[in-house]
């Protein structure tokens, strides 16, 4: 195997946020040079974008390819990007902004790092797309599976809707039941049984959350609140002999940043092994996001089926789902669960999620990544604090989530209950002061191992200001 795993030494354990002490990076050789000399100061003169998103409208739908990009959340107009190196973007009318969305999370190792850049410009020369078998794919496999520990087989799909969505149907397919359950305020991409809300009073049962969704099909997803295992408890009882799996982001990271309580996913595990129904992470966002692996190395309960994307790409459309071998074994060709894909393991994507994933694997990565996410979930808190602003945050390997509420936020209901007027105006004075966040309260942050201890200053510092100029 090309990539050993340091499974053991990514076990962080939860920030202690009090606590910290000033941190350094023992790490520095992740850092490739970027042109620091050569960038702009944030001016705050958009022109270029207003007139991009003006263009963009007349041909794209609300001008965008995904919504969230459109701002609705937090109103304005969305700002049109040029390129992005390292940890910064720089939007087409030259101002550059230190990211902290990463591509929503797969620029972990810097924008446009030089060995991921180089993988895939060799990869390209040799053709872009075979539709057939290459060696790549294969060693994509073995990093990946050496890494998460819970998977022998893989299937590479195009992106984590793809990868969910395939297994929801290969938990069907293995168990021969119809209904899953998933919890209220996580994301699982845009199929049609994933999108789905709770219906009215105390039923579990789904109901569509966008249009265009049968009511049959949301129905067959049965949903309870992230964190609370009686309710899933219930959901077994009355639908035991029904139920292929359940699903869950082990750490929700599509409403803000939410960790599980302690024993909720044993929990899960045991209450899926009590009825023969499988259990399926949906690691798209945490996979080797949080640690090398994901999330379930951390806290070592094995899913029956992982789901992965974002990371494992570097950048490029890359999705995967894994799981044990007689599992797996039921997904076609060796089995009669059908799922196939033109562009499935292209050669492209499969070189930069290589690329990326070898960057990944050097010892200390992680810690490093750690150390900074802390130090800014830290930094964010105090800033807030001196303002008198109520701000929650959280930090874990190259992830984290700041919330604005009094205490920390354990489910879907509290995040709904963050202020998210105030995040709004938060956003823009970020944004002005040449800082890039999610443009929703309900996204996690992303750091990579290019934010170096300047970037996280700047951010703190631009932090400091925004949350006293919001309250005025
Ligand atoms: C992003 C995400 C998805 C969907 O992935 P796409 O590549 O956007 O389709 C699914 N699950 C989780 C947990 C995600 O964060």
């Amino acid at each position: 195997m090309a990539v050993a795993g340091p499974r053991v030494d990514v076990r962080l354990g939860a920030p202690k946020l009090a606590h910290s002490p000033a941190m350094k990076l023992p790490h520095p050789s992740f850092w490739f040079e970027y042109d620091r000399a050569a960038v702009p100061q944030v001016q705050v003169n958009r022109m270029q974008s207003v007139a991009a998103f003006e263009r963009a409208q007349r041909v794209l739908v609300g001008g965008v390819n995904s919504p969230v990009r459109a701002y609705g959340a937090v109103g304005g107009e969305p700002v049109f990007v040029d390129r992005a190196e390292g940890p910064f973007l720089f939007d087409i009318d030259g101002n550059r902004y230190v990211d902290l969305v990463g591509s929503w999370g797969p620029a972990i190792v810097g924008h446009a790092h030089p060995a991921v850049v180089e993988a895939v410009q060799q990869a390209a020369a040799n053709g872009l797309s075979f539709g057939a078998c290459c060696p790549l794919e294969t060693e994509l496999a073995e990093i990946i599976l050496g890494a998460i520990g819970s998977g022998e087989l893989i299937r590479f799909v195009n992106s984590g809707t793809e990868a969910v969505m395939s297994a929801v149907r290969l938990i069907r397919a293995v168990t021969g039941r119809s209904r899953i359950i998933k919890f209220l305020g996580c994301y699982h991409g845009h199929s049609d049984g994933l999108l789905v809300a709770c219906g009215s009073g105390a039923s579990t049962l789904g109901v569509p959350s966008s249009a265009g969704v049968p009511e049959k099909i949301a129905s067959l997803t049965l949903l309870a609140p992230f964190n609370d295992l009686a309710v899933v408890e219930r959901i077994f009882a009355e639908h035991a002999d029904d139920i292929a799996g359940v699903l869950v982001e082990p750490i929700a990271g599509n409403m803000g940043y939410i960790e599980p309580n302690a024993g909720f996913l044993e929990g899960l595990r045991a209450l899926c092994d009590r009825h023969g129904s499988l259990l399926v992470f949906d690691e798209v966002m945490t996979g080797f996001r949080v640690a090398w692996g994901g999330y379930q190395v951390v806290i070592d309960v094995q899913p029956d089926v992982t789901c992965l994307g974002k990371v494992i790409g570097g950048g490029m459309p890359v999705a995967a789902y894994a799981g044990r071998r007689e599992v797996m074994e039921l997904v076609s060709p060796l089995g009669p669960m059908y799922q196939a894909g033109t562009l499935s393991g292209n050669p492209l994507g499969m070189a930069s999620g290589i690329a990326t994933l070898k960057i990944c694997s050097r010892p200390g990565f992680y810690e490093s990544l750690h150390e900074q996410s802390t130090r800014l979930a830290v930094g964010l808190r105090a800033a807030a604090e001196s303002a008198s602003v109520a701000v929650q945050t959280a930090a874990r390997g190259g992830m984290l989530g700041m919330a604005f509420a009094e205490t920390p936020v354990r489910d879907y209901v509290a995040a709904q209950a963050c202020n998210h007027e105030l995040f709004a105006k938060f956003f823009h004075a970020m944004l002005d002061r040449g800082v890039w966040l999610p443009p929703s309260g309900y996204e996690a942050m992303f750091i990579s191992s290019a934010h170096d201890d300047e970037c996280i200053d700047q951010i703190i510092g631009a932090a400091a200001e925004s949350f006293r100029v919001i309250q005025e």
